[in-house]
């Protein structure tokens, strides 16, 4: 058999092998979006958080396998231009492959950060008697920065507004070895028909 093309030995089908790789692609690569929060400057997708080299490896498509895949990337303005290098197997081939792609980077305020800049807070640990100093010290020792929405005075001791409910139930439950913790809620609005309820932690 002849390869149909260029008239050298046949390898796949009807094609040499040099002819069968020029017609068949080892992967595509898509284009893509990227978010830049500009308050905490990590990337987002849609939703999660993610990195640079993780989106563009992310954008490989491909129904081969992949043996390596190398990404090489330049910043221009608002754009990232990126070359991909794979290599692996098509058919029991092996093919390395370049392919360039652009990624737009928008600037936006991730969730995390729209959250604590509008003061919002699902939680309220609420520090209070004679333990609210250590209660504080502990509470901020426990909970990452960027679930802090705001730390104020009350009367007897401190409150605390944490930005997710299911940290804050975390660490009430870290507190309840050593303090007594009394939990209510409110209800604070209502969302596309869902009642929306914080809620608060007395701890002593
Ligand atoms: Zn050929
Ligand atoms: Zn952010």
């Amino acid at each position: 058999m002849f390869c149909i093309k260029c008239g050298k030995e046949a390898l796949k089908g009807n094609f040499c092998k040099n002819c069968f790789l020029e017609m068949n692609s080892l992967f595509e690569i898509g284009r893509g979006i990227l978010y830049l929060c500009e308050m905490c400057n990590s990337y987002h997708m849609k939703k999660s958080k993610t990195t640079v080299e993780g989106f563009i490896t992310g954008l490989v498509k491909t129904k081969n396998t992949l043996k390596s895949v190398m990404i090489s990337r330049k910043e221009i303005g608002n754009r990232i231009i990126a070359d991909v290098v794979c290599s692996g197997y098509i058919s029991g081939i092996h093919k390395t492959e370049r392919k360039r792609t652009t990624i737009i980077v928008k600037r936006h305020k991730c969730e995390d950060c729209i959250k604590i800049s509008g003061n919002y807070h699902e939680a309220v640990i609420q520090a209070r008697g004679e333990n609210s100093d250590r209660i504080l010290k502990k509470v901020s020792s426990m909970a990452e920065p960027q679930i802090v929405a705001n730390i104020s005075r009350a009367s007897t001791g401190y409150d605390i507004r944490i930005t997710s409910k299911r940290k804050a139930s975390k660490i009430i439950q870290a507190l309840m070895n050593k303090f007594d913790v009394k939990a209510s809620y409110k209800l604070v609005g209502e969302k596309k028909g869902i009642k929306l309820y914080r809620n608060y932690y007395a701890v002593r």
